[in-house]
């Protein structure tokens, strides 16, 4: 390594908190599908920054509008409107069916807003009903509230007292939900395909099911749509695969296609909050703004979610195609957000060896391979990904 990446290292290591397994290398540059380190080293993105970088690597259409609304306005104040987020507001709602937007930067903000949203609603419309059911091996972020939420068993002694008025029950299972409902149920809160868990699709015949039970007791069914949402599952929104709508929807990852940005949408009659309730100094930002507006307008002006679809399948027949010659089992999810498993403990090991070979892959747990590549992903590269990831398979085997 140079001197500059030596030192680069050096002090990452003394000075970044070590909240994350990282390589021994320094992300200097992106363009379109590949990622650059400092020493000029090129790797084939299909981690897409976690399901973030949808138009690929600094795309043109976000530099410019962030260019452009940095040289305009950088900032008035959460008091006050401004044109993208008026402009950007009105094309979320109205491709997405919902009526009311509320701004935030991370994926767990939203859900945060979610969670307070529905609690106002069970504090005035239910007796102040506040629990909400989540399911098991969901992810919603790592706020406290949302490590509640999401309820992973080992983070619970390390960070307690855990938030109250979550409840766990487990994926596909109506009948566990429908007996989890109390008096106390505000909300039912899930992901349409569990992303972190490692890439689980919900039934349709559950989620069915969830918006029955909802309408039944005037709960609110809550869609963290921060992974699945804008075009990643090949369609705008996941939920549109089953033509089922949530009360409120969360986003968060693609929106901002690298720009921190999230989102809460709900509808006109959950109008709830009053001023102060909720906010933030970076709510409907306008930089943040310009770059959703931008975003989005490029997402459907290039129909990504077709391609993701389309990409999608051709991604999937690749692996199933490795799958004849390899152990690659369980080829699931839905457009551009994909997984398989390989035998136990080979997944971070196949990861950190596709890396070597310019090829970048997540394994969320030991035996799952995750692939969640920027939507603009193109044949040339599924097949150039396909070889690559082949090729380390069969050595490491050998
Ligand atoms: N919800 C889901 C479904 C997610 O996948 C994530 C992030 N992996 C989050 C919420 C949290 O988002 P953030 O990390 O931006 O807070």
């Amino acid at each position: 390594a140079s001197n500059r990446t030596a030192e680069l290292l050096n002090a990452a290591k003394k000075h970044i908190l070590f909240t994350a397994n990282r390589p021994d290398i320094v992300m200097a540059s992106g363009e379109g599908m590949m990622l650059y380190d400092t020493e000029g080293q090129a790797y084939l993105d299909f981690i897409g920054g976690w399901a973030v970088n949808s138009l690929g690597h600094s795309p043109a259409a976000l530099r410019d509008a962030l260019a452009k609304q940095a040289a305009t306005l950088v900032h008035a104040s959460p008091g006050f409107y401004n044109e993208p987020q008026a402009e950007f507001a009105e094309l979320l709602c109205s491709v997405s069916g919902m009526d009311k937007a509320f701004f935030t930067s991370t994926g767990a903000e939203a859900n945060e807003s979610a969670v307070k949203l529905a609690r106002k609603h069970g504090a005035l419309h239910l007796d102040g009903a506040y629990e909400i059911i989540t399911l098991k091996n969901g992810f919603h972020g790592r706020t406290l509230a949302m490590m509640s939420a999401t309820g992973k068993a080992h983070w619970e002694p390390l960070f307690a007292p855990k938030v109250n008025g979550f409840m766990h029950v487990p994926i596909n299972d109506l009948d566990a939900c429908f007996a989890a409902v109390t008096n106390n149920t505000c909300a039912i809160m899930v992901e349409l395909v569990q992303g972190e868990g490692g890439v689980h699709e919900l039934s349709e015949a559950y989620l069915y099911g969830l918006r029955k039970i909802c309408d039944m007791y005037g709960i609110l069914l809550i869609f963290d749509e921060v992974q699945t949402g804008l075009g990643r599952t090949g369609k705008l929104f996941a939920f549109q695969h089953y033509g089922i709508q949530p009360d409120i929807l969360t986003l968060g990852k693609g929106i901002g296609a690298g720009f921190p940005l999230s989102a809460m949408l709900t509808k006109e009659k959950y109008d709830l909050f009053q001023p102060g309730d909720q906010g933030g100094t970076y709510t409907g930002q306008p930089l943040g703004m310009a770059a959703g507006l931008a975003v989005l307008r490029e997402l459907l002006g290039r129909d990504l979610t077709a391609s993701a679809d389309v990409q999608g399948r051709y991604l999937k027949s690749k692996l199933e195609e490795l799958a004849e010659e390899l152990p690659v089992a369980n080829i699931r999810g839905k457009g551009l957000l994909l997984a398989f498993d390989v035998p136990e403990g080979l997944a971070p090991k196949l990861s950190a060896a596709c890396m070597a070979e310019g090829l970048l892959v997540n394994a969320p747990n030991a035996t799952t391979i995750r692939l969640m590549p920027a939507l603009i992903v193109e044949q040339g590269h599924i097949d150039e990904m396909a070889a690559i990831f082949g090729r380390v398979f069969r050595n490491i085997l050998k």
